[in-house]
């Protein structure tokens, strides 16, 4: 595979960005080589400077639901882009994208559009505090929040532990408000409960734990945490901006059927352009200022050209049959790998909800929480590489997980299929 043109260009951006990249998963750390500057996408392929052409299964990390260069959301951008691209004041096409959601989703009665996942989750944790008063968080180990420095924290040992930052520039004083326990374990988090309640504004979770692995939870554990939150007045915080859009058109919320009390969004919410937004019942969401006092603002929320590109997707995700489709063509693509791998005796299966899959490198029991992820990311690696030699681009990371579009097609998918066949084989056999 030829690679000077990347090469070249990550040897410039080197000295421009930290790590030459502008978000770190970028970097290619934990795989081998240096990353692949990308000049194209259409439909399910990505094209980089080389020439080289690739099935997407990153997708953006996500934003992609429908490919790349959708037709029908790139001439909504460029419609609107004609009238100019912001004026900080208020567009119709703010209010089509809020009805277009709002009216199909019943967990919330308000929203308000930000620009970015951490902007939404930020903007949520500063309600749930105002709303109630109360100053602590629940977060749970493995789940990623955005780089919000309330949420930049781990667990220390113990089941109930005050975090402790795992980023530096984040003040111990603010790794103290947020309480961290691991997923899958209800005599914690009804420790965690009883002991903190008094001071807990809200539990914050991805209802499906998709960035540290895919740590899918049981629906009993998530209606535990529902039932928890009532019955001691925290609230339930469901950071739905990778399982928004994603799993069904109301994310997780809808999926499993259980009521968060804040939720939000961000990724497919775009179309591929910066939006996130964060929503609850109306009586929470009047803090928000200027109808109340938590303060909140953004020059470019509520983009017009953004906001576009949103309209454009969620449109196409609303209609009849669309999540039925994606979990249709995904299990034709997680499915036969998983009968192949188990046939060979392989250390491999993907795991997989909705249209979302992982690469777990493990025969043991059910994975459902961070620390039983193998640490040694060596047979990632190799098979990241061998399926990037064949066409198929993932994640440079095996904490990743990979997502499938509706140009995701079943001829495509199968192509897929026979590649992963060949490096499985390549890298087990
Ligand atoms: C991606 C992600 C974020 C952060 O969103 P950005 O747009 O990258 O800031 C927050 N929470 C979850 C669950 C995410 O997957």
């Amino acid at each position: 595979m030829k690679k000077t043109n990347s090469e070249a260009l990550y040897s410039k951006a080197l000295n421009y960005f930290p790590g030459g990249v502008n978000s770190p998963v970028r970097a290619f750390k934990a795989v081998e080589g240096s990353p692949l500057f990308i000049k194209k996408g259409d439909g399910a392929y990505i094209w980089d400077e080389d020439d080289n052409k690739f099935i997407d299964f990153c997708c953006s990390f996500g934003p992609l639901i429908l490919g790349h260069n959708h037709p029908e959301v790139y001439e909504n951008i460029v419609a609107n882009l004609q009238n100019g691209t912001s004026y900080g004041a208020p567009t119709k096409l703010e209010n089509t994208l809020a009805e277009l959601i709002l009216s199909r989703n019943p967990y919330i009665d308000k929203i308000r559009f930000v620009s970015s996942g951490t902007e939404a989750v930020m903007s949520g944790i500063r309600l749930a505090r105002g709303y109630t008063g109360k100053n602590k968080i629940l977060k749970f180990e493995g789940c990623y929040h955005g780089h919000v420095d309330a949420l930049l924290v781990k667990a220390g040992s113990g089941l109930v532990t005050f975090g402790e930052s795992s980023s530096a520039g984040v003040p111990s004083k603010v790794a103290e408000d947020t309480i961290v326990i691991p997923l899958n374990d209800l005599e914690a988090l009804t420790a965690c409960f009883e002991q903190h309640h008094e001071d807990l504004a809200c539990a914050i979770i991805e209802p499906i734990p998709a960035n540290n692995g895919l740590l899918l939870q049981e629906k009993a554990y998530l209606e535990k945490l529902r039932a928890l939150c009532s019955k001691y007045n925290v609230l339930l915080f469901f950071d739905e901006v990778i399982s928004g859009f994603r799993v069904a058109f109301s994310g997780a919320a809808e999926y499993y059927g259980i009521t968060p009390d804040i939720v939000s969004y961000g990724k497919i919410i775009g179309g591929g352009l910066p939006v996130g937004a964060y929503g609850a019942r109306a009586e929470i969401m009047q803090s928000i200022s200027p109808d109340g006092p938590v303060y909140q603002a953004g020059t470019l929320s509520g983009n017009p050209v953004a906001m576009s590109a949103g309209i454009a997707q969620l449109t196409i995700c609303a209609k009849e049959g669309f999540y039925e489709d994606q979990e249709r063509r995904t299990k034709l693509m997680v499915e036969p790998i998983n009968t192949y791998a188990k046939e060979k005796g392989y250390d491999f299966e993907l795991y997989t909800i909705g249209s979302i899959f992982w690469l777990a490198f493990s025969k043991k029991e059910r994975i459902r929480r961070a620390d039983q992820i193998n640490s040694d990311m060596t047979p990632f690696k190799n098979l990241h590489k061998a399926l990037l030699e064949k066409g198929v681009y993932l994640g440079p990371s095996g904490y990743e997980v990979g997502f499938i579009s509706l140009a995701h097609t079943d001829e495509i998918i199968k192509h897929a299929v026979e590649s992963f066949y060949e490096a499985l084989d390549e890298c087990f056999g």
